[in-house]
């Protein structure tokens, strides 16, 4: 197997190994990698990883990616990654919600977010890629963050051989939590810096840097070079395949399947990263059904899937689960690409870059509706979801599952579809303690511990260990600089 960009029209494409793919990151014409075809995983197959572990499930739907990576190689990373020390709880744990719906928990990780079901791989996969494409520099990896994002790097990265990691914050752009998160990251090559300025002033930044020839001169004068950890990464998408296997297996083996049964999942979308990987499982030959597309009030995604027209001229809204806070969901990309042509997929991004929209045939978007449909959940229903969800089926979940869950119940009163219903659960409701307190007794709290500390004596529910151990932990990052002093900062650390 071998991967193309999503926008090479050449008729003899650009071959790529997977090591490539992944560290490149982006394809040289801005393209996002993709596999040149989808493997199957038929029934026996699927059959034979029920017994095994999650690290195990995960190894085996990597090999049929990552064809440049030995199964032995595989395993011993994926194992490494999804440990138990890492993953208390399990790394894709199905709870029950009701009769007809299970849950699916990806934030039991080191951050309590997804993101780390990618980013505890990804850098391992790098670092390997890295030796197979006899790169010997080390890889320097630079992040902007709103939050999430920069704590699942910093974590995956933190003392990963051949690697260091900066990551730049908005100053007064993320939560006290999530601050406090990054300031007292351990590790031997990490490096936290707050910006002067918000998201996109930090983002932008990064870019500048990323584009700088003269800074990458210098860097490959030390013998480090940049890379990124971005989602669109075929390293970070790839590993969110096997918890959809994975998930399937659980439920066949709780008996709440019987293998081959169809599985409708809803999940909550923002770079629709997620979701494309659950389609990625769907083609492969994992029975699923519909996939819910869960959007917040920034819901281009749900028009899209309705009109078929993808506008991001409209206004941006801050809502309570930030990580859906998005306009362009940059995922939708590959998905466009495998249903079309590199030409149609250009043309579109083209007019996505020029104009701020595209508009697809009618014919795709029936094509779409085979698999996809969008729903969204305005701030309203959101709280009532988190009301509901623990008042109902005993379950306490944070505002971005929340949205899934408002999304999922209503995909069903409106279909009246009885068939198996996953939801996926994306963050601890501890990462947003002050929503989701204020949501269930109605009144406004601060993101603070005392309010992590209410919400457990209310609900009786656990604080994750990690967050419960943020208070313990020594400030290290208290640096705050101007966006002109970043690249600065950049250089000091690449010399350090
Ligand atoms: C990143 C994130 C999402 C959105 O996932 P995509 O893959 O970008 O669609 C949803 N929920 C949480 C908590 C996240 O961190």
């Amino acid at each position: 197997m071998y991967y193309i960009s999503t926008r090479d029209t050449a008729p003899e494409k650009t071959m790529y190994s997977a090591a490539q793919a992944i560290c490149h990151g982006l394809a040289p014409d801005g393209g996002l990698f993709v596999p040149n075809e989808i493997p199957h995983l038929d029934s026996a197959a699927l059959k034979a990883l029920c017994p095994l572990t999650y690290a195990q499930r995960a190894a085996a739907v990597l090999g049929l990616y990552l064809t440049d990576f030995s199964a032995e190689e595989l395993l011993s990373l994926c194992r490494s990654a999804y440990s138990e020390e890492s993953f208390p709880a399990g790394a894709a744990p199905v709870r029950t919600v009701d009769e007809t719906t299970a849950m699916l928990e990806l934030w039991h990780g080191p951050t309590c977010a997804f993101k780390d079901m990618a980013l505890q791989l990804m850098p391992k996969l790098l670092v390997a890629s890295l030796q197979k494409t006899g790169e010997r520099r080390c890889a320097y990896i630079l992040v902007a963050t709103s939050g999430d994002t920069g704590k699942a790097a910093l974590e995956g990265f933190r003392d990963v051989a051949g690697t260091k990691i900066l990551v730049f914050y908005p100053q007064h752009g993320v939560s006290d939590i999530q601050k406090l998160q990054m300031q007292t990251q351990t590790g031997e090559n990490v490096c936290v810096v707050a910006i002067d300025g918000n998201f996109d002033d930090a983002q932008s930044g990064v870019k500048r840097l990323f584009a700088d020839e003269a800074l990458a001169k210098e860097l490959h004068r030390e013998g480090v070079f940049f890379s990124s950890a971005n989602s669109i990464n075929w390293g970070r998408l790839a590993p969110q395949i096997a918890y959809y296997v994975s998930a399937y297996c659980d439920m066949c083996n709780q008996g709440r399947l019987t293998p081959g049964d169809t599985l409708d999942v809803c999940v909550p979308t923002g770079n629709f990263g997620n979701i494309l990987a659950a389609y990625f499982a769907k083609r492969m030959g994992l029975p699923l059904g519909r996939l819910v597309c869960a959007s917040n009030r920034n819901h281009v995604l749900t028009d899209f899937f309705q009109s078929g027209k993808y506008d991001r001229n409209r206004p941006f809204y801050t809502t309570s689960s930030p990580s859906m806070d998005i306009l362009i969901s940059s995922n939708l990309e590959r998905l466009l690409y495998l249903l079309t042509n590199a030409e149609y997929t250009s043309d579109c991004m083209r007019r996505l870059n020029e104009m701020g929209f595209y508009e697809i045939s009618d014919a795709l978007l029936q094509t779409l509706h085979r698999d996809f449909i969008g729903a969204f959940a305005d701030e309203t229903t959101c709280a009532e979801a988190i009301r509901t969800a623990f008042a109902k089926n005993n379950l306490l979940i944070d505002p971005h599952t929340a949205v899934a869950y408002a999304c999922a119940k209503q995909y069903q009163a409106q279909t009246g579809s009885d068939t198996p219903m996953l939801i996926v659960s994306t963050a601890s409701p501890y990462k947003f303690a002050q929503d989701v307190l204020g949501a269930l007794d109605q009144k406004k709290h601060p993101a603070s511990f005392l309010t992590m500390e209410m919400l457990s004596a209310q609900t009786e529910t656990e604080i994750p260990l990690p967050l419960k151990a943020l208070k313990e932990k020594t400030v290290r990052f208290t640096a705050t600089v101007g966006v002109d002093q970043m690249k600065q900062c950049v250089l000091e650390f690449a010399r350090d």
